[in-house]
This record gives structure tokens, C-alpha cells and sequence, in this order.
């Protein structure tokens, strides 16, 4: 399981699961390129794994990490739960915002984040609802990232195996 929340602020480019909206006025502020949604699917792949967390592997005190590319985050941490003997078997991820409109870019989100993950889109699922004008994504404060990945041995577990 991983959670993530960024604040929204004009002047920031808004980058969500590796696409960039271009017509949003308001983009996720961030050590990284704040993209919550890759962040979250991050902490959920090294959750499963137990291997720590985004902050742990990528410090946002580090200027080696400053405005890095958070696709590239989770391709770096999907080697780490390979390396640790784990396959993506699937990752499902809500996003909680105001703007932008997820929906019309679900498709190119799936794609890029499969892409990071090493995986088809087919096992990348996204869902985005709203805050209802309640709490900070309400109020178009932020976007908050829930992802859920389930990790299978990497040496069993294969497509028709029953293992
Ligand atoms: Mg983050």
C-alpha cells in the first residue's frame, strides 16, 4: 500500500502517472517532479517488498533527486523489487484531486506507468474521484495518491502456473 499527498500550486507543471497536463493551471509541488501518483505506486511496490519506502531509497534532501523524474523513480524501484526476487502482478491506484480531469488521460497514465512498472497496462488500473469540496483535495489544495500493488515470486506464480 502506498499514499501519497502533494500540494497543488500554480507555476508547477501538472504531472500525474507520467503525463503531463498541459491546460491545468495548477501542477503538484515537490523535491521530485511531485508526480503523487507515481510516488504512491512507489511506496507500494517497496511496501509489498519490505523494503523501505520512496523516502528511504530517494531522499527529498538529496539533490541527486531534485526535479527527478518520477517514472524513473519507479522503474529504479521496480529493479530493487526484482533484485529482491518479486514480479509486478498488478497495481490499482485512486487518485483523490479537483483538477485535473483524470479520466480523458486514464488511458496514457496506464500506458506510462506499465511502461516504468515493466508490465502491460492490461495489470495497471486507475481510478480518480473528488473531494466533494471537503478536506484540501475539496478545495483543490492538493492531490492525494493511493496505490495497491500486489508483488508474485518472480520465479513461480507465471500465467497458467497454479503455483
Ligand atoms: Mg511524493
Amino acid at each position: 500500500m502506498g499514499w501519497d499527498r502533494h500540494r497543488l500550486v500554480a507555476g508547477r507543471p501538472c504531472l500525474l502517472g507520467g503525463v503531463r497536463f498541459e491546460d491545468c493551471p495548477v501542477g503538484p509541488l515537490g523535491h521530485s517532479d511531485g508526480d503523487a501518483a507515481a510516488h504512491a505506486v512507489v511506496d507500494a511496490l517497496l511496501g509489498a517488498a519490505a523494503l523501505g519506502d520512496i523516502g528511504r531509497h530517494f531522499p527529498d534532501d538529496d539533490p541527486a533527486w531534485a526535479g527527478a523524474d518520477s517514472l524513473d523513480l519507479l522503474a529504479r524501484a521496480t529493479a530493487l523489487v526484482r533484485a529482491a526476487g518479486w514480479r509486478v502482478g498488478n497495481v490499482d491506484l485512486t487518485l483523490i484531486l479537483e483538477r485535473p480531469r483524470i479520466a480523458p488521460a486514464a488511458g496514457r497514465m496506464r500506458a506510462a506507468l506499465a511502461g516504468a512498472l515493466g508490465v502491460g497496462p492490461e495489470v495497471v488500473s486507475i481510478k480518480a474521484t473528488r473531494g466533494e469540496g471537503l478536506g484540501p483535495e475539496g478545495r483543490g489544495e492538493c492531490v492525494t495518491a493511493m496505490a495497491v500493488a500486489l508483488l508474485l515470486p518472480a520465479a513461480r506464480g507465471a500465467e497458467g502456473d497454479p503455483a
